[in-house]
């Protein structure tokens, strides 16, 4: 038997696991005790990896060659690499040739390791041509990606995990680390048996395992997380808690800021939150006055059309408290995805450009232009995630590339993204998984490597860079998602006369390609290489000559003149008001042991015992008013569509709330879609993120047949 060293595919955590095995079959898998973000721990989705692996779920479950519809609905054929291959390109370049550039679309993942975001990136801006490419990172983390540039200057959580042990007092909102970041909750849990006197509050309008941990628990109405932290900012500015020293030295734009929280006294905010004015007051006392405060947040302040607003009002918080840039301090924003942060890095985003460049400055295309040795690129942002699948939808994009995420059951507002695969012209699916609902839509589908097979690297929430490496080879033909991109792009270059635009040998070629991209920058790593990673494990980035725990820590911001901005955006109610025909507040979330939709946590069927069935949850009190009883079929109904599931009573979820998890779609509870059926596409103006955790729906008993 031997082991091989990766990395955790599932959240943002990043954990490090040792993959037992023998040379073709995966038959363990472990916590990497050496790895510094877990010690050797993993939690039940962890710990159950090498049970998505079996020669069962290979046999049945993976793709094994490429296939090709000869017509939609057909079923698919399998053809060989060389034949898909030239086939994609020659319509890929028809495309082009009749639409322009911009009818092509890329559509990727937090989940691609960063050296094939490179790789996509690059086919599409520097050989496609399009700006088109955008990733489901859009849908868990591009509100804390804007947040932190308007106001600490760059795209960079401050903080390390190490300082979930330091800090005095943590702040979670709109975030529950016990199910969804189970090895930070544990080492929360840790620290605060180890800590007299720790303090934690929870911001969420649910009661979940992470509040019933909680000193003090703000449970919020739905959506009021900026009233609250101007209300918090408001009762620290009069109780004489700010950091005045600080703000003077480290910051600007805070007189505006005290303007827009004036109003906002404790009494308001607790009348618009629902919650009592007494809790504002001791909330607002710990988090200032504390030696070291923390705040660890997620989709609870992403997923929303205030997004930005939200991360903006938390970090606003610290920069008045002084609560940054030392140790056990911070705003600290959690990454779903297990390479989301490899993403913004590489820039595989519509809104992003390698190295934390900026799709709106012609200077940082320029740089791009040079790195890759080419003359042009297309010089403005592109479609983010909702707008290029309406944009589908509305026919001027006419070809979708997805890559390793399946949008027909995770994108909101679902009658618009089926509406947009059915339009386009050609839909090419490349993926590890046979059976997503996407599949169903497309002409070609590409067999992808994955966990236990693939090359690269990844980065955590901490910005760590950690090793991701094959113990087995891939099942039948499927390869490197990387490899398939840049076979691709050959042939398109080939077919517009040009030499080779995407030349890379290996995984490593294209890392290092991603390293060039960040000399200089202030994610800069150009002192690492895959050797040093090999030698002395995962490193944090900046890595000049050495990693870095915590930024900032010179008191200066990566703003030009390296202070730190408050950002006064006023409150603002969701995109969607509930009313007397669609009276409750939808909210949607993770359950503990499945991920996004189940293409691979669902395989195993132990990590059903925690939560085995879709529900639509309500509480007791909403149900007995409305006569429904627990486990009756019940029809959820938005604007946008509806669909049917058993009822469940949950007194964790508030008065007029509702909630749904988001891992189901149509392969796991029939012929209909699965929660997003009844979201819909509103979006933050700023960072264009979905706002997936609001919607008004009516719950009614189901119309059964
Ligand atoms: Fe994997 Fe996240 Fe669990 Fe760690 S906490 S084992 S990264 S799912």
């Amino acid at each position: 038997m031997a082991e091989t060293k990766s990395t955790c595919p599932y959240c943002g955590v990043g954990c490090g696991v040792v993959i037992e095995h023998d040379g073709a079959q995966i038959t363990g898998v472990r916590g990497d005790p050496g790895h510094p973000a877990n010690f050797g721990r993993l939690c039940t989705k962890g710990s159950n990896l090498h049970l998505t692996a079996t020669p069962v779920v290979i046999r049945h479950q993976r793709l094994h060659q490429p296939m090709k519809r000869a017509t939609r609905g057909a079923r698919p054929a399998a053809l060989g690499w060389e034949q898909a291959n030239r086939e994609i390109a020659e319509r890929l370049l028809a495309i082009r040739a009749a639409h322009g550039p911009d009818s092509i679309g890329i559509y990727i993942s937090g989940q691609l390791l960063t050296e094939d975001y490179h790789a996509f990136n690059k086919l599409a801006r520097a050989v496609i041509g399009t700006p088109h490419i955008d990733s489901n990172s859009r849908l868990c983390m591009s509100s804390a990606v804007v947040g932190y540039k308007q106001t600490l200057g760059a795209d960079a959580p401050p903080c390390s995990y190490e300082d979930i042990e330091l800090a005095d007092c943590v702040l979670i909102s709109g975030a529950n680390p016990a199910w969804a970041h189970p090895i930070l909750f544990r080492r929360l849990e840790a620290a605060r048996a180890n800590k007299p006197g720790h303090k934690l509050i929870v911001i969420d309008p649910r009661r979940t395992e992470t509040a019933e941990l909680a000193d003090l628990h703000l449970q919020l109405r739905p959506g009021t997380d900026v009233a609250l932290c101007h209300g918090l900012l408001h009762a620290v500015i009069w109780q004489g808690w700010t950091a005045d020293d600080f703000i003077a030295a480290h910051t600007a734009g805070f007189d505006t800021l005290k303007a827009l929280v004036r109003d906002w006294t404790p009494a308001r905010t607790a009348q618009v939150c629902g919650l009592n004015e007494a809790d504002i007051w001791q909330a607002a006392e710990w988090f200032a006055t504390s030696p070291a405060s923390l705040s660890l947040y997620c989709q609870g302040l992403n997923q929303s059309s205030a997004g930005t607003a939200k991360n903006t009002a938390l970090i606003n918080l610290h920069l008045a408290t002084g609560q940054i840039a030392k140790p056990g301090a911070g705003p600290f924003s959690l990454t779903g995805q297990p390479n989301a942060m490899g993403g913004r890095e590489s820039g595989g985003m519509a809104t992003l450009l390698p190295g934390h460049r900026d799709p709106g400055k012609a200077e940082d295309w320029a740089d791009m232009a040079t790195l890759w040795n080419v003359p042009d690129l297309p010089g403005q942002p592109g479609h983010t995630a909702v707008e290029m699948f309406e944009a589908a939808a509305r026919g001027e994009i006419r070809a979708l590339w997805i890559a390793c995420t399946n949008p027909a059951q995770s994108m909101p507002d679902q009658a618009v993204v089926r509406r947009a695969l059915e339009r386009c012209e050609l839909v090419i699916l490349q993926e590890a998984f046979a059976h997503t609902a996407t599949a169903r839509y497309a002409d070609y589908l590409l067999p992808a490597a994955t966990w236990g097979e693939k090359e690269g690297t990844v980065t955590n929430s901490e910005r760590r860079i950690s090793r991701v490496r094959p113990a087995v080879p891939p099942p039948g033909e499927a390869r490197a998602d990387w490899r398939i991109a840049h076979d691709i792009a050959a042939l398109i270059d080939a077919g517009l006369g040009r030499a080779p635009r995407l030349n890379a040998t290996s995984a490593e070629d294209l890392w290092l390609e991603h390293r060039a991209a960040t000399r200089g920058r202030d994610l800069d790593i150009s002192g690492l290489s895959w050797a040093t990673l090999d030698a002395d494990g995962p490193q944090q980035w900046p890595y000049v000559t050495a990693g870095t725990p915590r930024l900032y820590t010179d008191g200066r911001f990566a703003t030009a003149d390296g202070r730190a901005r408050f950002v006064a955006k006023a409150y603002l109610p969701p995109a969607e008001a509930p009313g007397p025909r669609l009276p409750f507040e939808l909210t949607t979330g993770r359950m503990r042991d499945q991920w996004h939709g189940m293409s691979r946590s669902g395989s195993v069927p132990g990590l059903f015992a925690h939560e085995g069935r879709p529900a639509v949850r309500l509480h007791p009190a909403d149900a007995a008013r409305r006569k429904l009883a627990e486990g009756e079929l019940v029809t959820v109904r938005s604007r946008r569509g509806e669909l049917v599931l058993p009822l469940r009573l949950d007194a964790n979820v508030p008065p007029a709330g509702a909630d749904i998890a988001m891992h189901w779609g149509e392969e796991f509870i029939g012929a209909q879609d699965g929660v997003n059926a009844v979201t819909h596409g509103a979006f933050c103006p700023d960072s264009r993120q979905p706002e997936l955790k609001f919607s008004a729906v009516a719950i009614e008993p189901a119309a059964l047949p």
